[in-house]
């Protein structure tokens, strides 16, 4: 039996910026965690100080802030009965090792003395002999200077003299191996496909392999959720439980599909070029300098881009699509998460947005415009950024769009779309224009049915069909020849500013003649 309790952790390593797989992951983790309500662990594993990259990990916690996938334990987030939570701070508990010592007393794990030059020679000598997937495993190691080779008197020598070594994984010749994954079913191995995985390194820091296992182990995870690139490793992990004697206590495992690129072929890159982002949040890579921006810089909400990853790879068995945390909670299993990979679809990614936009209140939307109107140095009543709000939403997937698209409405145009222009104004258009500025000037109740009754009325008087005066008038109040209802904004804009803007509007389109 693996652990009663339901432990998940997300286990980063601090290598770079976290994209929107690593979120997958640790959100699927998380629904699983809180829908069995269990616990979500965030471990750092930074074992490997070579691809250390700093403020990863602070880019991590946030990452996962900002999402809303928040652990109740680990790094960043108070620590927990079982800390520290960083692998290289966990080293000093000498844990690592005395898992290690413990494969090697019971001859599972051996030293190895090679250096990098013979194990170069190694490769190569295999290459020339064609072998297709040269590896340290139970053949090669045969010709190479470890302890199943030399002598235990020349292997305590070597150890005393401080020779650097790795602890390596004796992985048997040929025999199968079988592990049960959540999503896949039961995956058959066999051992000559697995290499003598390195545990400890010459430095004394364990690698993945053997620190994910001990820690695993030692802070009692129920699931091991992980992307499929691990897949390949899981035999070995399954031969360090078994060595160790902890197969009951292992957990239990998924592995989740890829994300693949828009057009199906491989891998979803984070250079991806579909204009959305690959990122939580905007990311820097030092090392290449490159930048990357994030969804939250994009304007997408947090409760949009996990409703949109928890789809990518999962669904509940139906049509829905938009889901709420707490309902994906209640929803979700790894049973329901495909085999096959998920293709990225960056317009469905919008439309997610798109869909929690106009399910946000005026109210609220208003908020977070407000901002944007003062960057521009424009004050309107809070009613008046309601209502932009509410037409304006419905032409938009991001708030950040709002300006661009309605600007117009904090500021009257002096420009008018000239294609509109020469397509549509002309002496009777013109004298329209004018009859309907009459109309509108007589109205009391300025409201959207009385403005669009009296432009229908001038319509029948001077018998002009509004089809061919309704876009040159669209053009006259906002100077663009499309937008959101006309007459709903002209409720909103009163009628002073209304006929101001037909004043306006005339006066150029007379020049024009
Ligand atoms: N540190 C590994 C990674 O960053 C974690 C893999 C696992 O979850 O076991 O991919």
């Amino acid at each position: 039996m693996s652990n009663p309790r339901v432990r998940l952790r997300f286990a980063p390593s601090p290598t770079g910026g976290l994209h929107m797989g690593g979120v997958r992951t640790a959100l699927f983790s998380y629904l699983f965690a809180k829908k069995h309500g269990g616990d979500f662990v965030l471990r750092i594993e930074d074992t490997d100080q070579t691809r250390y990259v700093k403020g990863a990990e602070e880019y991590i916690i946030n990452s996962l802030k900002w999402c809303g996938i928040e652990p109740n334990e680990g790094v960043g987030f108070g620590d927990g009965p079982y800390a520290p939570y960083r692998q290289s701070e966990r080293k000093e508990l000498g844990i690592y090792k005395k898992y290690a010592d413990k494969l090697i007393e019971s001859g599972h794990a051996y030293y190895a003395f090679d250096t990098a030059e013979e194990l170069d020679e190694m490769r190569k000598r295999l290459e020339a002999a064609k072998v297709v997937a040269p590896q340290y495993n139970a053949v090669s190691r045969q010709n190479m200077r470890n302890a199943t080779t030399l002598s235990e008197d020349e292997v305590k020598k070597l150890l005393a003299e401080g020779t650097p070594y790795v602890v390596r994984l004796k992985v048997p010749r040929n025999e199968e191996i079988r592990f049960h994954d959540i999503i896949r079913g039961w995956v058959v191995v066999n051992s000559s496909q697995v290499d003598d995985k390195v545990l400890l390194k010459s430095d004394g820091m364990p690698t993945y392999h053997l620190a994910h296992i001990v820690d695993d182990i030692e802070m009692k995870i129920s699931h091991a959720v992980r992307g499929e690139e691990w897949l390949p490793s899981a035999p070995a992990h399954i031969l360090i439980y078994r060595y160790l004697g902890l197969e009951e206590q292992m957990p239990k495992l998924a592995h989740l599909p890829l994300i693949l690129k828009p057009d199906g072929n491989g891998k979803l890159s984070k250079r991806d070029k579909s204009g959305i982002p690959m990122f939580p949040l905007n990311w820097f890579d030092e090392r290449t300098n490159e930048s990357y921006v994030g969804y939250r810089e994009h304007g997408f909400f947090p409760e949009a881009f996990i409703n949109m990853l928890a789809m990518l790879g999962w669904n509940a068995g139906n049509n829905q699509e938009i889901y709420s945390k707490e309902e994906l909670i209640n929803l979700f299993s790894f049973e329901r998460v495909n085999k096959a990979g998920a293709k990225f679809d960056p317009e469905k990614t919008k439309w997610f947005n798109q869909q929690y936009l106009r399910k946000k209140s005026d109210e609220e939307l208003a908020e977070l415009f407000m901002p944007v109107l003062k960057e521009h140095n424009i004050t309107v009543d809070k009613k008046f950024a309601i209502g932009f709000c509410k037409l304006i939403k419905e032409k938009a997937h991001f708030v950040n769009e709002f300006w661009n698209l309605g600007s117009f409405f904090f500021i009257a145009p002096t420009t008018y779309d000239n294609e509109v222009l020469k397509k549509r104004l002309n002496p009777q258009t013109l004298s329209y224009v004018k009859e309907v500025k009459t109309a509108f000037n007589a109205i009391q109740n300025f409201t959207a049915l009385e403005t669009e009754q009296a432009f229908k009325a001038v319509s029948e008087k001077l018998t002009i069909p509004t089809g061919q005066v309704m876009q040159l008038f669209r053009v006259a109040i906002t100077g663009v020849g499309g937008g959101p209802a006309l007459f709903e904004m002209l409720e909103l804009f009163g009628k002073e500013d209304s006929l101001k803007r037909l004043d306006n509007a005339i006066a150029y389109f007379e020049k024009q003649g």
